[in-house]
């Protein structure tokens, strides 16, 4: 079991090191949920395993940012929040596209990519778009 907050993250940001996208599912009631917590959302059990998600998703929220939060990051940049196939919500960037051309409801999938402290995450990008 994670002995801190941050280490219930790591295998996440492992995966995604990798390229791969998971997610946790309970243990007892096999529901996924996300952020990442000790006890399960759902049934308030602890124990879940991490599974990797298919890498779909649709926009459920976004905002695009012009105005910079440090030095050397490159506006503007779309935040949003996805909804995977999964039943989970999680915020990303969405990339790849301008953000006159997100709207709610488009289809996205995972594309990996490292933010601008050169750590790689998982972005969503337009399902159209090529890889
Ligand atoms: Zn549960």
């Amino acid at each position: 079991m994670a002995r801190n907050l941050a280490e219930l993250s790591d295998p996440f940001f492992a995966a995604a090191a990798e390229g791969r996208l998971v997610i946790p599912r309970c243990d007892q009631c096999n529901r996924f949920f996300f952020y990442p917590t000790v006890l399960c959302p759902h049934c308030h059990t602890m124990g879940h395993t991490w599974v990797e998600a298919a890498g779909t998703a649709r926009v459920y929220s976004f905002t695009a940012v012009y105005r910079a939060p440090a030095i050397n990051v490159p506006t503007p940049y779309v935040v949003g929040v996805v909804e995977l196939p999964e039943g989970i919500r999680m915020m990303t960037n969405i990339v790849d596209c301008s953000a006159d051309d997100v709207s709610i409801g488009m289809p996205v999938k995972v594309r990996f990519g490292a933010n601008w402290e050169g750590r790689q995450l998982p972005f969503f990008a337009p399902a159209d778009s090529s890889d």
